[in-house]
Order: structure tokens, then C-alpha cells, then sequence
């Protein structure tokens, strides 16, 4: 299967090579020329096995130059940490609701279920590439990518990795679990701005000619762990068709029935996973996708104007505190063109918005629906649901506070699994506000209040959080981050 760029179809490369790279030259992002189908049977074959044979029936259907045995080793290597032996379990809540558990991974977020993996995967195309430059990843965080790409890459032979965070805008927790990480081939930086700041920051190096053939000579090459890489996206296509899976095995649904997903959404990464999973034909009627106050794609996916020209709020979900959501380029290219996908994003680099066709305002729509929540929302669902038995954090809040609206303006309609993308102690201060606990501070001293107040206990890679080193406490202007790769590549 060939790989292309959303910005230019005949910008080809294999599937080894876009995960190499992380992003194309022409500044598009890689997407597969066709896509696999999944029929009804081969849905009720993968429903008879478990998560990680699944995911390498998956991974194979999308990555023909990797080997099955290649493909087998590494999912049984990735998923080994994961403290659920379902790794991704789908969880009851009601007749008509589930909730997927995506963060029993080692960094508590659902980023581990593909960051776990992408190392050996582009491990893998350095040396089928025959790749001799070792590769240096570079990532821009809202706070969970970061650190499970830094436990993803520590110590891995051939391979270093930079990350940059908003000075403001991670959590105490998230921030702690990235300065004190361990490894010799690890960088940690924090950026004076926004998440935004450090996003487009990254992206400049990457499209930094000059800066890309400094480094060439030095010996390195530079790739992406943000979800513009197509090894962030792929592993995540798995979890959509292994949640309809365990619906079909618990009775919940019949094969080929349809569903719902909502999806707390931030960069557009994870949801545009589950469009993936639907458009190969797993039964996906409607992805609800929900923002925080950042609410750019609730307000582009209901009239089609995309507009970052509006304030940034750092709220109490920060993973999801992004205006420019990257991933909805490909999601314009599916339902567009190469050429009308360059043009829109040649806009939204000159001033910041676009407007789509009203044929691809209508594909949107069509497959989407979207709402928003603010802080004191969320705050209000977290105490809704622990009044029912379930506690959730701050951004699975706001993906249940969004279908609970949706619900009640169209009927209970089906099946809904929502996304469940964090562990709540990893905003224990925000979680103990929202259920009306006293408390001082809001990192991991608060842990022990958090369990007593619910009765749950703290996964055990944040219970120890608290005895280790800080390692990286370096900030710098956006301007510097060139600088501070070049630094570290020394
Ligand atoms: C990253 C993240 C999100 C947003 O996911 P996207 O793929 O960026 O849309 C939501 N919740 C949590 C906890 C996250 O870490």
C-alpha cells in the first residue's frame, strides 16, 4: 500500500517511509492511497481474538512492508506495560452507554496505545530504509504526548528525543511525569506560549531546510511523535474496531449494527482514528466530537469556517487546549482533493481561517456531529458521573457532558462508546474541585486525598512520581527552539 501526501497525490512514498518521515516535504501529511475494507466477517473473526491479535491483523492490513512476524513481535512488545489485561477494556456504564479505557498504558493517557509501539516501528524503517543517520524525534505536547513519547524512546539504540511543552498550560502532574524522566538520549524543554506556539515551532524545524541539512551532515535526521505522523494514527484505528468487537462479544450489539463514538478531541488525531475505522466499514454511524471552550471544530464543523482567530483558554482539559487542530487536513483531503486541501491550508497559514465547499461542509457533517463544554460543565459531569460509580477525568468529562446535550436534543440514538483518554489522577486537582474537596496545591500530594474521597486507588507509575529527580527545568522563547535542537544534537 502506497502512502500520499494530502497536498500533492503524486508526492508518493511507502508506508516504512511515511512513518520515517512523520511529515511529507511539500508540508502535507502522509495518508494511505486506498483503504482496506473490513467486512462483517472479518469483524466477527477479530471479535474471537484478543486486543494484540487484533491490532496486528490490523497494522498488517495497512503496513505491506513490514513482515506478520515483524508486526506480531512488536504489538506483543508494546502492550506488555498495560496494567488491564484487556489493554483496552470496554467498559458498561449503561444499556446504552460504554466507555473505552484507553490510558492503562504506562503514562496514563491514551497516548501510550500508539506510542508504545511507534518506536519499534520506525526503528524498523531506519533499517529498511537503509537509513545510516540516526533519527531524532522532535515533539510539541499539550502534555500527554510528551511524556509517553520520552517513555516510548528512552534508552532506545539509534534514536533521541526533544520535547516541547507550554510553560503554562500542562498540568502539575504532566509536567512532573516529563521533567523527571529517565534516559540518556532524552531533552525536555518548555516553551514560553501556548501549545499552539509549540506546535508551529516544531513544524518550522521541520520544514527548516537549512537547519534539516546541518543536522543530515551531523549524522541525524529529524521525525515526528505528534499524531501528523501516520504511526501515531494507525494503532489507533485498532482500538475503534476492538471496542465494536467487545460490544459484539458482551451482547451489547449484533454484527453490523451501527454505533456512536465520542471522542474528546483536541488535535483531531484520535477521532479522525475512528472516521478511519468507519470508512474501512466497521458500523460507525456518527463520531460526536467534543472540545473544551477551545471550540474551533464544534464551530467549523457546524457551519464550515474554520477560525483560529479567537482567544486561547487554558482550561482544566489541557490536552485539548489546541486551535490548530493538524489532522483535520486529512480529513479535508478524504473528502476533497490534494489540490483543494494545499489551498485551504495555504489560507489558514496566511490568515488564520478558511471556508470549505459546501460538498465537503455536507461529507463532514455527514459522518459528524459536534459540541462543546466549558470548565464548569465539565466540572459538573465529573460530579454527575461519581454519583453514579464512575469517576472520569477532565477530558472524558467533557466528551460525556457533550453527549449527554446531544442525547437530549436528538434522542438516545443507539449505542454510544465514549473515549475514555486519561486517568483521573492525572488532574487529581481539578477532579477533587469538581467533587467539592478541599484541597491545597494540585500535584502529586494530592493523591492520597483523591483516593480517599473516591475510594480508587492511583495507578502505580504516578504513585511514585513524587520521589523523583526533576531532570529538565529549562524554558525558552519559541524563537530559540531551532537553537535548542542544535544543542542537543551536538
Ligand atoms: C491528546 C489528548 C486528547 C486529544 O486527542 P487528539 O488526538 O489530540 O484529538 C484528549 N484527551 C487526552 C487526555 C489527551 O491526552
Amino acid at each position: 500500500m502506497k502512502y500520499i501526501s494530502t497536498r500533492d497525490k503524486n508526492n508518493i512514498c511507502t508506508a516504512s517511509q511515511a512513518i520515517l518521515r512523520g511529515i511529507a516535504a511539500d508540508g502535507g501529511l502522509y495518508v494511505p492511497e486506498s483503504l482496506p475494507t473490513l467486512t462483517a466477517e472479518t469483524i466477527g473473526e477479530l471479535a474471537g481474538m484478543d486486543y494484540r491479535t487484533r491490532a496486528e491483523a490490523v497494522l498488517k492490513m495497512f503496513l505491506d512492508d513490514y513482515t506478520e512476524m515483524e508486526l506480531a513481535f512488536y504489538v506483543t512488545k508494546a502492550y506488555v506495560s498495560f496494567d488491564h489485561p484487556a489493554v483496552a477494556p470496554t467498559v458498561k456504564i449503561d444499556d446504552s452507554t460504554y466507555m473505552l479505557e484507553l490510558w492503562h498504558g504506562p503514562t496514563c493517557a491514551f497516548k501510550d496505545m500508539a506510542l508504545q509501539l511507534l518506536p519499534y516501528l520506525m526503528t524498523a524503517a531506519l533499517r529498511k530504509n537503509g537509513e545510516t543517520r540516526q533519527v531524532c524525534i522532535l515533539t510539541a505536547t499539550s502534555g500527554d504526548t510528551g511524556k509517553a513519547a520520552l517513555e516510548a524512546f528512552a534508552d532506545v539504540a539509534g534514536t533521541k528525543i526533544m520535547v516541547f511543552y507550554p510553560e503554562n498550560g500542562v498540568s502539575k502532574v504532566q509536567k512532573l511525569q516529563m521533567t523527571t524522566q529517565s534516559g540518556e538520549n532524552v531533552c525536555v524543554c518548555a516553551v514560553k506560549g501556548n501549545f499552539d506556539d509549540a506546535q508551529n515551532g516544531v513544524k518550522a524545524i521541520f520544514g527548516d531546510r537549512q537547519l534539516g541539512a546541518e543536522l543530515s551532515d551531523r549524522g541525524w535526521i529529524l521525525s515526528s511523535a505528534n499524531s501528523i505522523n501516520w504511526g501515531r494514527l494507525l494503532p489507533q484505528i485498532v482500538y475503534y474496531i476492538s471496542a465494536y468487537c467487545d460490544l459484539i462479544n458482551c451482547g451489547a450489539v449484533k454484527n453490523g449494527e451501527q454505533i456512536q463514538f465520542v471522542v474528546p478531541t483536541g488535535n483531531f488525531g484520535d477521532i479522525l482514528a475512528g472516521f478511519y475505522a468507519g470508512s474501512m466499514g466497521l458500523p460507525v454511524k456518527r463520531l460526536v466530537c467534543a472540545s473544551n471552550a477551545n471550540n474551533v471544530l464544534t464551530d467549523f464543523i457546524n457551519t464550515g469556517v474554520y477560525d483560529r482567530n479567537r482567544p486561547f483558554h487554558t482550561t482544566i482539559s489541557p490536552s485539548m487546549d489546541i486551535l490548530i487542530s493538524s489532522n483535520l487536513e486529512r480529513l479535508l483531503f478524504h473528502m476533497s482533493d490534494d489540490a483543494e486541501t494545499a489551498g485551504y491550508m495555504a489560507e489558514l497559514s496566511k490568515t488564520g481561517r478558511y471556508t470549505v465547499s459546501d460538498r465537503v461542509l455536507k461529507g463532514i457533517q455527514s459522518r459528524f456531529v459536534s459540541g462543546c463544554l466549558d470548565d464548569e460543565g465539565t466540572m459538573a459531569v465529573i460530579r454527575e458521573y461519581f454519583k453514579n460509580g464512575v469517576l472520569v477525568d477532565t477530558h472524558t468529562a467533557v466528551g460525556c457532558g457533550v453527549l449527554n446535550d446531544y442525547r437530549k436534543r436528538t434522542g438516545n440514538g443507539g449505542v454510544s462508546v465514549i473515549v475514555s483518554t486519561a486517568n483521573p489522577y492525572k488532574f487529581c486537582g481539578s477532579v477533587l474541585t469538581a467533587l467539592g474537596a478541599d484541597h491545597d496545591g494540585d500535584g502529586v500530594e494530592l493523591f492520597g486525598q483523591l483516593e480517599k474521597v473516591t475510594g480508587t486507588k492511583a495507578p502505580a507509575p504516578l504513585g511514585t512520581l513524587g520521589e523523583k529527580t526533576v531532570r529538565f527545568t529549562r524554558s525558552v522563547e519559541k524563537e530559540k527552539m531551532p537553537e535548542t535542537v542544535r544543542e542537543f544534537l551536538k
